[in-house]
């Protein structure tokens, strides 16, 4: 009889692989990284699965010796294990890059786990008799004599290193965490509706209850959230909290950091891998209290985890898009569940996932009506542009209206839908347009650095107008739809005395420069921001009175069937960042459609009226969340192989699940490679899983080499 272990490696295959452990080794826990042979090769694994004495012994004599084993202590906790188990399985990814996924590079790579402690210490000398050890050692004595005068204050040791190291090791001086001096915080008053909320909540933190915040934008969620926060940290729990990812910006922290003073470390990825691997260490270690990250922050490793709260749930960033295709939100429940804690999500537009779940009573709802500050939500000026038509991008009911609030020293805010001068550009001579050689798409004009840029494959081409179409007219050149350029270039135009500042992924890539960006907002120097969904979500500008979105209507007529679902969230949360604190805010949306049920219903009845109409809609249509959907894709450089492919799939399966499609992708050209997809769509989950999984296999076996094929359950984007 031998000893087994089961070992996942970070290989794009759908197995784990057993090694034997070495005679000498007795004892290996689930979670270490160990390094096994694999064809020619070392590999880092995980080690999943101890298998003592094991009976299967047929094989065991073709199993090779695992190398070494790297930890001794798991890196991966048996949580983190388990919780592991079940997204490999639920969103059928394998197993060991989903591990692979949660850890550091480092960590991936076998490095080593050690981290520089920088935290205070004070030393004290513990009275252990002084013998022979101090016999020539000099600075050695020269320290304890310090050390032991010091009566346990503080002594400088910075230069002492290893003499300290040696002296805690050989227990002539121990050490204590120094006391930190806690900085004096700000006191949170709550409101009576944020008390009612946060009474309601604390009733029971000790099981598994899942709760929906949903608040009007203003109404004060995270004050909520730090009160809450506060009082598990008290009780020394820990609180992990998942942000969207454009928000994760120091400004949230510095908000918790005004009200707490605990131990708040923050993970996201445009840390540097360092600071990845000190967050993710001091998780693990138990020395944060307070976690505040993006999505994938929802596998670190924790101690003592007592709550975790999803800040605005319904962001579409919470759903990873490539490769392991997750949904935070969703793993997070599962991780509350297996540790019997509370979870709070929150949103002022909620996902219809969410509001579905409290109609059926498995998530408690609550419910923030009122702002915080009492100021009323935006009044709305819907602009028919058939009547009053735009130049540029400006009616004149939006000129008049950003006259007003601009003469008042107000701020105020246009929403465009893309960044860039214009969606294309068009010869009105010949009917050229600047298509993508490699995609079916029109390549937008970026007036700045003068270029064509494809948003979808990346290529960039210098635009020069002489000779950009056959005809050669170059005055005849016109640009087609409204990017942040040229919105931001007209603004300058029609108020040149105001300052405009243009926030997209083309001026604002990284963190430093979005707060520059909005301490520049916060003390009154810009009067105009243009920008696009960066400029959405969560931010709190005390000054805007008017938001203006400029064009609505492409997204009105979206394949996808939860287009109206995320324009009407994008629309309250846009809408959202006027008037929040004292005078009333404004919201002009200029549209060809005025009749439209967002601008009807939506404007007038708020979101949670709007939200339950769309949900009866989709129950009539058996759509999500009445139903769950897997997203098959295959992609090859031939058009039409990848759809004959998948109806052959249709044909094999049709008779057991209802499929939809398949179809080209809604961009069927990307990269020069032609996509195709197809839904299969059920209301029982489990049986969805199991013929997604059956597919998954039939692809695995029958695809050519030259296809490359993904799978998306849950998927939340179908374009
Ligand atoms: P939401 O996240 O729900 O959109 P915020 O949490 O940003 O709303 O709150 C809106 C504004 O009200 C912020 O300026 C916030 O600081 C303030 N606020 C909310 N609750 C309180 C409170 N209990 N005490 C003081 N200020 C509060
Ligand atoms: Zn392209």
């Amino acid at each position: 009889m031998k000893n087994i272990i089961n070992v996942a490696l970070n290989l794009p295959l759908y197995r784990t692989y057993s090694y034997l452990i070495p005679e000498e080794i007795d004892d290996i826990k689930p979670g270490v990284r160990v390094e096994v042979p694999f064809g020619q090769k070392k590999l880092v694994g995980i080690c999943v699965r101890v298998d003592k004495n094991s009976k299967h012994k047929k094989h065991t004599y073709k199993l090779k010796y695992l190398n070494s084993i790297i930890d001794k202590k798991p890196v991966v906790t048996s949580e983190i294990l388990k919780l592991g188990k079940w997204a490999s399985e639920y969103y059928q990814y394998p197993l060991g890059q989903v591990l692979f996924s949660c850890l550091p590079s480092k960590i991936k790579s076998g490095g080593d786990i050690k981290i520089t402690d920088d935290r205070e210490y004070i030393y004290i000398a513990t009275g252990k008799a002084l013998d022979s050890y101090f016999r020539n050692k000099h600075a050695q004595k020269k320290l304890y004599n310090k050390i032991e005068s010091s009566e346990g204050t503080e002594v400088d040791v910075r230069k002492n290193k290893t003499i300290l190291k040696s002296l805690l090791e050989s227990g002539y001086i121990s050490r204590e965490l120094k006391e930190r001096e806690r900085k004096i915080t700000k006191k949170i008053k709550l409101s009576k509706d944020q008390e009612l909320a946060y009474r309601k909540i604390m009733k029971n933190t000790s099981s598994f209850a899942p709760t929906l915040i949903e608040g009007v934008t203003g109404s004060g969620k995270t004050e909520l959230y730090i009160s809450i926060t506060k009082e598990i940290v008290d009780n020394n729990g820990q609180v992990l909290i998942i942000v969207p990812e454009i928000n994760l910006t120091p400004q949230t922290i510095l908000r918790f950091q005004d009200y707490l003073d605990f131990n708040i470390s923050i993970y996201h990825s445009a840390l540097t891998e360092t600071a990845r691997l000190k967050a993710w260490a001091s998780c693990l270690n138990g020395e944060v209290d307070i976690l505040i990250g993006t999505r994938s922050a929802i596998f670190l490793p924790f101690k003592n985890l007592k709550m975790i709260i999803i800040d605005e749930e319904h962001d579409s960033s919470l759903k990873q898009s490539e490769k392991f295709r997750y949904h935070s939100r969703d793993i997070a429940l599962v991780r509350a569940k297996n540790n019997s804690i509370p979870i709070l999500m929150g949103s002022a537009t909620p996902s219809l996932e969410s509001l579905y779940n409290c109609q059926i009573e498995k998530f408690s709802h609550i419910l923030l009506k009122n702002r915080f500050h009492n100021t009323k939500l935006p009044s709305v000026t819907v602009v028919d542009t058939k009547v009053d038509t735009v130049r540029d991008g400006f009616s004149s009911t939006l000129i008049k209206g950003m006259k007003k609030e601009l003469d008042d020293k107000k701020q105020v805010l246009l929403f465009v839908g893309r960044r860039g001068f214009s969606h294309t550009l068009l010869c009105n001579v010949c009917g050229w347009t600047s298509k993508c050689k490699k995609c079916d798409v029109h390549m937008t004009f970026h007036e700045y650095e003068n270029k064509l840029w494809c948003h979808h494959c990346g290529l960039q081409t210098k635009v020069n107008f002489k000779n950009i179409c056959e005809c050669k007219s170059e005055s005849e050149i016109i640009p087609i739809g409204m990017g942040t350029e040229r919105i931001e270039k007209r603004a300058k135009e029609l108020f040149p005395k105001s300052k405009v500042m243009r926030i997209d992924s083309d001026t604002i890539n990284n963190i430093s420069k979005l707060n520059n960006f909005i301490n520049q907002s916060r003390d009154g120097k810009i009067d105009i921001l243009v920008g696009t969904q960066m400029l959405v979500k969560g931010h709190d500008f005390p000054n805007l009175t008017l938001v203006g979105i400029i064009d609505i209507d492409s997204g009105l007529y979206s394949l996808d069937f939860r287009g109206t679902e995320k324009i009407a969230q994008m629309i309250i949360q846009v809408a959202g960042r006027s008037g929040r604190h004292s005078s009333e805010g404004r919201l002009i949306i200029q549209t060809r459609k005025p009749k439209h049920p967002i601008m009807t219903k939506l404007l007038e009845n708020g979101y949670s009226d709007f939200s339950k109409d769309v949900l009866k809609e989709r129950r009539e249509a058996a759509l999500p969340p009445q139903s769950y959907l897997s997203l098959f894709r295959v992609s090859t450089n031939n058009k039409g192989e990848g759809l004959i492919f998948l109806n052959k799939i249709k044909n094999i399966y049709r008779d057991t699940i209802t499929i939809l499609g398949p179809a080209p992708a809604p961009i069927l050209k990307k990269n020069n490679r032609y996509y195709y997809q197809l839904l299969i769509n059920s209301h029982n989950r489990k049986f969805l899983l199991q013929k997604s999984s059956e597919i998954r296999e039939y692809i695995l076996k029958h695809k050519k080499s030259n296809f490359r094929w993904s799978l998306d359950i849950d998927p939340i984007d179908l374009y």
